[in-house]
């Protein structure tokens, strides 16, 4: 243990609550005594690790890439993250959340070159090693920003174990995959239509590429029949591929073209003939029911192409020029090729028409220029092998998705799958593990985890390397093993695999979740994690997504600096419905902050009242517990059965507003407000006893209270924690309340329950009537025996709460006059007027009141029927105006009752 001194021990808590200042404090605390380090005794014997296997928790945290810095997306699931792995530590758990960051090739590749170029220099320029050290520099300069950011926000993550997704353990981890899949004949080189970029000159897989719904056009062509003088007409999006073209296909059964299947048509433009054929893929009812195929441009007449055994063409270079395949349009950029041969077919009177069309056209996720479908030759991964056992795992339940509904959604892709492309042209990246001899003739193809030296074939030592490297996932998709040191049987792997929990967003279902539960099936035999979360999506006050692009992405260290990590963490919590989006806006931190002060306060409150009584040492046999000791330790019971259920079931909100309903509104409103008699100096010289329970029973709820909410708010509840009087030696390891069968009391409920609702009902009545809030008042209750015999008992208790000054209770008890009325739990409540109000001047003021409610209402109620404005009206906007329609209506109800009151 470290001889770092904990920060003094603030006697009283009487200064204003700085979270600045404590937040900065208490981090460094925390990794100094190695809170968040789960140890492994060295030398661990087999079983003694299987043993620590049985209490392990893990959570692997899903890498920001080292080109991020913190979003809203990233505070919510790293709070999450945080609240489940404080949780599990404090159950005494050997809780690890293993943190790292990916290196995110694409979006990390064009980081740098962009910053390159503001300063005139290009990769090409530095070659493939020099770029590659750029790159490496940049990552060390800037890299750590998103780890030092989820610091501020309080993760408690062990940074002893952080992992980057290039580090050397996990180069060997991605090597060792490759080439077993290789071996096992899952990875396979081919020639593929891929989405490529032109700009980025790589593949990109289906989901780095978006689609967006364009104005386009569709062009209809016609090829003229060999020897003959008429055409078939085909129609085409991308008329610059018609260079391209080697057949066109019909379908079988098509009768209109039934006689020109096997005839020859004369490509337009490159004078080169090409056969008709026919294609079950054609649908006859689409356009011309003709179609031409471009084996080399699109992925259907790929499949077509291959099908027929017709050679594609490839008309583009990689950057979307055409190449000299092209004809006269070799070297034109494609969209000056799609001009120019438009201009060429309609000169020839070969363009028959030109129709408006929607069409989608993807972009790159990364730059957003518009991909081409490209073939090339890539390396590829077998997926339906690998999908079967995970599909598997979903079925038989060995993987859980929290919220449900994901589990149909993983279903339909997994059954859906295509082959994972993995090549990509970067340079930064993991480096493929294949060499090509290149001794004459040869043209052995070695895969290998470390370089070899010679061809296994031929003997010859001219070995050249694949260029490419493979896609950023295909690290990610190992982390929860290679991060714990596979493929060597390290402790941290026996250990800590599986994982126990994944928390993410729900746009990485695919890219990540699925592909790491068959890496575990497949490497190591069996899931990485039983439970995915699948985290909301932050939308801002209007309901759009977050982004950067947007600008309407609050920056969560400012939001931080202005209202704390805390309250910023409880706050994504508290507001972020299961299964549903978060809408955030930054005043709404608000609730975290005031809350922060509410424990605060009551924490000084307490220390107050504590003088130098130490309560930790004061045993259960020495208190005498009241009704409200009793009610309040139940409600405790309760309280802390609740949040740790929610927390099993990651009803994260749930668990939050538990907490903070019972903190505030219990506790604060009610126990500390009941207790005031008891624990006043002059209670403490009258029941010594009385005053001494209450100051006890106060400071163990408080700390109860501290404990469930200290994985919500950890620095604030340390703060408080070290402030009181406790035992151990930090919050963040001392136990987790567990109520005992004993401290549940429903009698004691029950009872408070009715003289809670009971004072309730008095104060409203004293609102309604407009009284003083000094004015002592006497209230009339007619009850039956037993009620009457319990409120009696307790009847001191309510007095200072609704400042009533006599009662009077009984079975017999009768309407006195003029009155304001409730019920409650079947009792009648009468607060007597007379002599209280002056009758008519309140009459009076009811009425005047009366109107003034009744005009609003009747334009809200107007506004809401008029279909213009509901039509044109923002949806809040319309909300608001909606709730204010419900409040008017109850204030109506009351204005009502409080002038019926008046009648009698
Ligand atoms: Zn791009
Ligand atoms: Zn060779």
């Amino acid at each position: 243990m470290s001889e770092n001194v904990a920060p003094e021990r603030v006697s009283a808590l009487d200064r204003p609550y700085d979270p600045a200042e404590v937040e900065a404090r208490w981090y460094p605390v925390w990794l100094e005594r190695g809170y968040f380090t789960p140890r492994l005794p060295p030398d661990a014997t087999a079983d003694q690790l299987a043993a620590l296997r049985k209490s392990h928790y893990s959570i692997f945290i899903p890498p920001p890439n080292v080109t991020g810095s913190l979003t809203m997306g990233h505070v919510l699931v790293q709070t999450l993250q945080d609240v489940v792995i404080r949780w599990r530590r404090k159950e005494g758990d050997l809780a690890l959340w293993l943190p790292g960051t990916d290196h995110a090739g694409i979006a990390t590749q064009n980081v740098v070159e962009r910053m390159l170029a503001e300063q005139g220099r290009s990769r090409h320029e530095l070659g493939r090693e020099g770029f590659v050290r750029e790159v490496w520099a940049w990552k060390e300069k800037y890299g750590d920003l998103i780890n030092q950011q989820e610091r501020r926000l309080g993760c408690s993550l062990d940074w002893t174990r952080e992992r980057f997704t290039m580090d050397e353990g996990l180069n060997r981890a991605v090597t060792e995959v490759f080439v077993r899949l290789y071996r096992k004949g899952l990875v396979y080189r081919g020639h593929y239509i891929v989405n490529w970029c032109p700009r980025c000159l790589t593949a990109l897989s289906d989901e780095e590429v978006n689609h967006e719904e364009t104005d386009g056009q569709l062009y209809h062509i016609k090829y003229p029949i060999k020897g003959s003088e008429k055409f078939v007409t085909v129609a085409t999006t991308r008329p610059e591929t018609m260079l391209g073209d080697v057949a066109v296909a019909v379908a079988p059964k098509d009768r209109r073209y039934a006689k020109l299947v096997g005839k020859t048509l004369v490509l337009p433009l490159m004078r080169r003939e090409i056969p008709v054929i026919a294609d079950e893929y054609v649908d006859p009812k689409f356009g011309t029911g003709a179609v031409k195929v471009t084996p080399a441009h699109d992925p259907n007449d790929f499949a077509i192409g291959q099908r027929h055994g017709l050679e594609p063409i490839v008309v583009m270079n990689p950057d979307a020029t055409m190449s000299d395949k092209a004809g006269d349009f070799a070297g034109l950029d494609r969209f000056a090729a799609r001009k120019r041969v438009l201009e060429r077919l309609a000169d020839l009177g070969l363009l028959a028409r030109t129709d408006q069309h929607k069409l989608s056209v993807g972009h790159c996720d990364r730059c957003d220029t518009v991909i081409e479908p490209y073939l090339s030759l890539q390396w590829f991964v077998k997926m339906k092998p690998l999908a079967e056992p995970a599909i598997e795992a979903a079925r038989k339940k060995r993987v859980k998705f929290f919220p449900t509904r994901w589990t149909k959604v993983y279903m339909h892709w997994m059954t859906h799958i295509r082959d994972w492309c993995i090549s990509r042209q970067l340079w930064w990246g993991h480096r493929i593990p294949v060499w090509y001899c290149q001794a004459p003739g040869c043209g052995e193809i070695l895969v290998d985890t470390r370089a070899p030296e010679r061809c296994t074939k031929c003997g010859g030592a001219e070995l050249r390397q694949d260029e490419d490297v493979l896609d950023t996932w295909f690290s990610s998709w190992l982390w929860p093993f290679s991060t714990l040191g596979w493929p060597d049987e390290t402790p941290d792997l026996r250990v800590f695999y599986p994982g126990s929990l994944l928390v993410t967003g729900p746009d990485i279902i695919f890219f990540w979740v699925a592909r790491m539960i068959m890496a575990g099936d497949e490497f190591m035999g069996e899931e990485p994690f039983p439970h995915v979360y699948l985290n909301s999506i932050v939308r801002d006050a209007q309901g759009r997504k977050m982004s950067k692009s947007l600008g309407n992405s609050p920056d969560p260290i400012e939001i931080m600096n202005r209202y704390g990590a805390d309250a910023l963490r409880f706050t994504t919590v508290f507001l972020t419905p299961t299964g549903q989006d978060l809408i955030f806006d930054e005043k709404r931190c608000e609730t975290g902050k005031f809350f922060a002060n509410k424990i605060w306060n009551a924490a000084r409150l307490v220390s107050m009242r504590l003088g130098d009584l130490d309560p930790t040492t004061v045993k259960d046999a020495q208190l005498s517990l009241t009704l409200t000791d009793r009610w309040i330790l139940s409600r405790f019971a309760r309280c802390a059965q609740d949040t740790t259920r929610f927390l099993k079931t990651y009803r994260f909100n749930d668990a939050a507003n538990a907490v903070y309903r019972f903190a505030w509104h219990e506790y604060c409103d009610w126990y500390l407000e009941l207790v005031k008699p008891r624990w006043s100096e002059e209670g403490a010289v009258t029941d010594p006893a009385g005053a001494r329970t209450a100051r006890v029973v106060a400071h163990r709820v408080l700390e109860g209270i501290l404990h469930l909410l200290h994985p919500f708010m950890p620095f604030l509840t340390e703060e408080v924690w070290q402030s009181l009087p406790h035992q151990g030696e930090s919050i963040t390891v001392a136990p987790w309340p567990k109520p005992k069968r004993a401290s549940f009391d429903a009698a004691a409920e029950a009872d408070m329950g009715l003289l809670m609702e009971l004072v309730a009902a008095v104060r409203n009545l004293r609102a309604e009537m407009n009284l003083p809030p000094a004015k002592m008042v006497p209230v009339v209750v007619r009850a039956d025996a037993r009620q009457s015999e319990r409120i009696r008992a307790h009847r001191d208790l309510l007095g200072p709460l609704a400042r009533v000054e006599s009662w009077t209770i009984s079975p017999e008890a009768t309407r006195p006059g003029v009155a304001a009325s409730a019920v409650v739990q079947g009792m009648e409540v009468w607060l007597p007027l007379t002599g209280l109000v002056d009758l008519d001047a309140e009459r009076m003021r009811l009425a005047r009141e009366a109107d003034r409610v009744l005009g609003e209402l009747e334009s809200t109620r107007r506004k809401l029927m008029n279909q213009d404005f509901l039509a044109k009206a923002k949806k809040e906007v319309v909300e608001r105006e909606r709730q204010k329609l419900v409040q008017l209506e109850e204030t109506v109800a009351k204005l009502k009752r409080a002038e019926e009151a008046l009648r009698a």
